[in-house]
């Protein structure tokens, strides 16, 4: 193990399985302590994710919340402080995708995505931050969608877009504090939430990718590393894209 992050703690939304996941294993391998979150029916996985999380000698536990409910936020956070005491790493990884084009979008489709996306940087970022008072890191999943758009995605990119502006402002806020507020736009990642993408539709975006393949979420669980590290100190306010290219 290394042992860059060792005795701080880092909170990562969304984190029983996908990016959120790899993240979590890649702030533990650096002996960072983890505090996995997801919704309740996720808990057996986020349990297994703690047990793989732990072989590797550091203090983990899981925690359920619906990312997207203030109430549901507010109460894992009090329990979180009662044993993690503070928080130095924030990840808003948790979302969802529910596609369609806007004419045919229904309004549950809209609020769903604005609501677990979008809402839940507020609840997640407002509630943790008393957490947080030596400094720290923010960073939160945006996308490649947020900054050039994606057909069917206008409840999605809306989201990832309102992280960018989300990310900017609090950079200027947080500064003084010594916390850093960062996001990443990844394009086309391998997990559950890309499964969904047609095997036509991925062939004519392989064409489009200048590496010719998707990226791994141990990809994005990298660049989280170094924007969670004391050598991304003074980066903040950025949109960092992690995407093979795609977005040029
Ligand atoms: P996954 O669908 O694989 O994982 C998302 C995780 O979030 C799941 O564990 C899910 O739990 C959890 N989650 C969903 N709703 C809530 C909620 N209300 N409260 C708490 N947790 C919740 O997605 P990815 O790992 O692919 O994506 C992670 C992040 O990266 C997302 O924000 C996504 O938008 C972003 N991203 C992903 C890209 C990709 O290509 N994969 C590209 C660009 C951005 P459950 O399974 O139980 O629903």
């Amino acid at each position: 193990m290394d042992t860059k992050l060792k005795g701080k703690n880092a909170l990562i939304t969304g984190s029983s399985r996908g990016i959120g996941k790899s993240i979590a294993l890649a702030l533990a391998k650096e002996g960072c302590n983890i505090v996995i979150n997801d919704i309740t029916p996720a808990m057996e996985e986020a349990e297994k994710t703690v047990d793989e999380i732990k072989a590797l000698g550091v203090n983990a536990e899981a925690f359920a919340a619906d990312v997207s409910d203030y109430e549901s936020v507010e109460k894992m956070v009090t329990e979180i402080q009662k044993k993690f005491q503070k928080i130095d790493i924030l990840v808003n990884n948790a979302g969802i995708t529910k596609d369609r084009t806007l004419k045919k979008m229904a309004k549950e489709e809209w609020y769903d995505v604005i609501n677990i996306n979008l809402n839940s940087i507020y609840n997640m970022t407002h509630l943790v931050l008393p957490l947080m008072p030596d400094g720290g890191r923010i960073i939160s999943l945006s996308s490649i969608a947020g900054l050039g758009g994606n057909f069917g995605q206008t409840n999605y990119s809306a989201t990832k877009a309102g992280i960018v502006g989300f990310t900017k402002s609090l950079s200027k806020e947080l500064g003084k504090n010594k916390i850093t507020v960062n996001a990443i736009a990844p394009g086309f990642i391998k997990s559950k939430m890309t499964e969904k993408i047609p095997v036509m539709v991925l062939e004519q975006l392989m064409e489009l990718i200048p590496m010719k393949e998707m990226g791994l979420p141990e990809d994005v669980a990298d660049l989280a590393v170094f924007l969670a590290s004391e050598q991304s100190k003074y980066i903040t306010g950025q949109v960092i894209r992690i995407d093979g290219g795609l977005g040029m």
